[in-house]
């Protein structure tokens, strides 16, 4: 990723802009953080807040006239917070007001004409930073101190005498243009000294006049209280830039009230009431009450809806800066790799987004660029990328119809359902070639999906060109795609190849005859592959509509559909979070009906995610084509208890549903399986510790071979067990085992990437 790539990344994430209030606020008060100190009760850190960003602030928090409270976003959901009552509570409660720090003088003298809030406020500012002001007026609080109670101009007293504020009575300047001669800048701090002095304000944002050296408010004005405090301290501003001598205007863009772009979900925020202040104002208790009614505006709409931004405590604004320091590093640990390999590419986040933050294209643009630099660590991957290959390769079937030279349609149920649902292949592929009229051919091979979401762009190529090519030899079929990833995936990587869902296809040519219209209540997870791609929604729909099913919509559904935790290949870069994101899909689920309702999806991997969380779920072809006769069916009666499918068990399912079909359809013999070693048996434990590490049988059978063939295992007296090990490639794979005359028994297994070298 360039810089300028990173700007526009960054820029489109407004989760750091100001809330409404502070926006609108003319100082800018940090509103949020005020009112989560006051409704915690902690008084003196809410005063130390407001007395950090407003000038002359006893004076300001006892006369603000709430100009924020028309775009605070409580306005329509029980009234407005009321920052002044607040303000003020804090002004005349607080115990501890921080220490005033001036920077040191810098020698410079700056004449003020004029008094009120507008001069109060930018002698403020302009002491803070060395300069001494002087105010040249004769009664300087005249238009206030009606309004304020004698302790409060106490203590602002107190504070303008530590700062070094001076007021001087003597006559105001004829001219301004002489009397720059005798200060470093001037202020004009009221309307009518605008006009007597015949200043005309050239820039309105900075307050500049015709003179160089002067700086005035408008006139005529219609300033709010809280304004007029505003105008002070840019005065105070313009003024010490001119003293400086740097630029008037850079970076003061946002100095007065903006228009935030911070959007806030306030659609499920209850209304709350205003709480009256009283004629004493708020007591303790009614100010924590008041101030906890703020919403605490924020975006954050995209993280508290998606498990993998929620794991990683941050937002997409700083995820984009974590992936582009991330590349930079050249040696040391790439700490965001995880992160970038967490995102499950489902698109979710860019839907809910206001600015369509796309974090999926930013985590697949970081993957290919970290696989092109060779910086991918291969283990994130690896697995996946076997899988695939194995169903490329011993699971792969391209076929034309019995008897057919080319095919006119081919069946792709892609590389999933093999191997968890074999059976549904062999019926769907059968029911397809008795309703179409032209030959059905059989397309098995995996979409490339897994090259594609691990940024192996020259795999995903070599896949694509694979697909093709078989596709071409078939007679350039249309596509009957069963797996809404694959359909994604020809749309967006082969768009040359026409291609069609199962679910349009089943509706055209009507349901099978087998199909049962069950009467229960099924809630519908739609896969995160489906969430551009309405028509196949709309078929899904349609045919559950058909068969008379009962079906609840979730809250997050069609276009705003989660991920069963599979996508991206979360299952292999980051399994505990994957099982997260399988849960929460899960319970979002569960939650929206009273009762407990199966769950109906029409993607075979979505189905074994949400089914390894103990949430019954069947897909749609188990509803169409129920417990059948064939060999590879495990015939259960209630297809949303049938066991989830182990990796290894995954491979022989689609070595089992090739044989099958290519004994039962197209009459061809398989070529024997041939193993001359032992049988192989593995205990409950074993078993679990192999789908947990990501352990294959085949890998397992390879050490197993090794041993036979050199004799080669350390045996363990303690557990009187053997332990052995064994690299086929990249990977160092360990067995504990036992052996007799039944052959081996395997009772653990784990692997790791470090190579064993025996000793010379
Ligand atoms: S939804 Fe997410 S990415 Fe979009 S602005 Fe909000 S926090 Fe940023
Ligand atoms: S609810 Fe709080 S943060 Fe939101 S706009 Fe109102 S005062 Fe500001
Ligand atoms: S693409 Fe999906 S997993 Fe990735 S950040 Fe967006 S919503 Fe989360």
């Amino acid at each position: 990723m360039e810089q300028h790539e990173l700007r526009q990344w960054e820029a489109r994430c407004t989760q750091e802009e100001a809330p409404h209030c502070q926006a609108r606020c003319p100082l800018h008060i940090d509103v949020r953080s005020f009112c989560q100190k006051v409704a915690a009760g902690k008084i003196n850190e809410a005063w130390a807040i407001l007395y950090k960003s407003m000038p002359v602030p006893y004076i300001t928090a006892h006369l603000c006239d709430g100009v924020c409270m028309e775009s605070c976003l409580r306005k329509e959901l029980g009234g407005s917070i009321n920052m002044p009552e607040l303000e003020r509570h804090c002004a005349q409660h607080a115990t501890k007001t921080p220490l005033l720090r001036p920077l040191p003088s810098k020698n410079k003298r700056v004449l003020i004409l004029g008094g009120g809030l507008t001069a109060l406020a930018a002698a403020w500012e302009l002491a803070k930073k060395g300069i001494t002001p002087t105010i040249a007026s004769t009664d300087a609080y005249a238009e206030i101190s009606s309004n304020l109670p004698q302790e409060t101009l106490e203590k602002h007293t107190q504070a303008f005498e530590k700062l070094g504020v001076q007021f001087s009575t003597e006559q105001a300047p004829k001219d301004l243009e002489s009397a720059c001669d005798d200060w470093d800048t001037i202020l004009v701090a009221s309307p009518e000294l605008t006009d007597r002095y015949a200043c005309t304000v050239t820039d309105l944002q900075i307050l500049q006049t015709q003179i160089s050296s002067v700086f005035a408010v408008p006139s005529p004005w219609n300033a709010s209280t809280i304004e007029r405090v505003a105008l002070g301290r840019t005065l105070a501003f313009s003024a010490e830039r001119s003293i400086q001598n740097v630029s008037l205007i850079a970076g003061r863009e946002n100095e007065g009230p903006f228009l935030s772009r911070l959007q806030t979900d306030v659609s499920m925020v209850s209304s709350l009431p205003l709480l009256p202040a009283g004629a004493e104002g708020y007591n303790e208790a009614t100010a924590m009450l008041e101030a906890g009614r703020c919403m605490q505006c924020e975006c954050m709409q995209c993280v508290n809806n998606c498990v993998f931004l929620a794991e990683f405590k941050s937002y997409p604004k700083i995820y984009a800066r974590q992936i582009y320091n991330n590349a930079a590093i050249v040696m040391g640990t790439r700490h965001a790799n995880k992160m970038i390999n967490s995102c499950m590419l489902c698109g979710l986040c860019e839907e809910i987004c206001p600015e369509d933050f796309a974090v999926q294209d930013l985590c697949l643009s970081a993957r290919q660029e970290m696989v092109s630099a060779s910086t991918m660590p291969p283990s994130a991957h690896e697995f996946a990328l076997r899988d695939m290959a194995f169903a490329n390769t011993a699971g792969m079937l391209a076929k034309n119809a019995p008897s057919a030279s080319a095919s006119t349609y081919a069946f792709f149920p892609g590389c999933q359902l093999p191997a968890v649902s074999p059976h549904l292949v062999e019926s769907t592929y059968n029911y397809l070639r008795t309703v179409m009229e032209e030959p059905v051919g059989l397309f098995i091979h995996c979409c490339g999906a897994p090259a594609h979401w691990s940024g192996q762009q020259e795999l995903s190529q070599t896949t694509t060109n694979q697909i093709s090519s078989q596709w071409e030899a078939m007679g350039k079929p249309q596509i009957i795609a069963g797996c809404p990833t694959c359909a994604t995936m020809f749309a967006e990587l082969m768009p040359h190849i026409p291609t069609r869902s199962l679910w349009e296809v089943l509706e055209e040519t009507g349901l099978p005859p087998t199909a049962r219209s069950l009467q229960q209540p099924y809630v519908l997870h739609d896969p995160c592959s489906t969430r551009h791609d309405e028509p196949m929604r709309t078929h899904v729909r349609s045919i559950a509509n058909t068969l008379h099913m009962n079906i609840t919509e979730p809250h997050l559904s069609e276009v705003l559909t989660e991920c069963c935790g599979y996508g991206g290949l979360l299952d292999s870069a980051n399994p505990a979070l994957s099982k997260k994101a399988s849960q929460h899909r899960a319970d979002v689920l569960s939650q929206c009906s009273d009762i407990e309702q199966d769950v109906l999806t029409y993607c075979a991997m979505c189905r074994d995610m949400l089914a390894r969380t103990g949430k019954r779920t069947v897909h749609l072809l188990d509803i169409l084509f129920p417990a059948c006769n064939s060999a590879l069916s495990c015939c259960n009666a209630d297809p949303a208890t049938v066991p989830v499918t182990g990796f290894s068990d995954r491979r022989e399912n689609r070595i089992r549903l090739k044989e099958q079909l290519l004994t039962t359809i197209w009459n061809e013999a398989s070529p024997e399986r041939q193993e001359d070693l032992p049988p192989v048996s593995y205990t409950a434990d074993a078993t679990a510790h192999m789908e947990e590490r990501r352990i294959l049988q085949s890998d397992i059978r390879k050490v197993v071979q090794y041993v036979e063939s050199t004799g080669r295992g350390l045996f363990n007296t303690k557990t009187e067990r053997f332990v052995a090990s064994f690299r086929p490639v990249s990977v160092t794979y360990w067995i504990e085992y036992t052996k007799d005359t039944n052959g081996y028994c395997i009772h653990n297994a784990w692997s790791h990437r470090m190579q064993i070298i025996p000793p010379k």
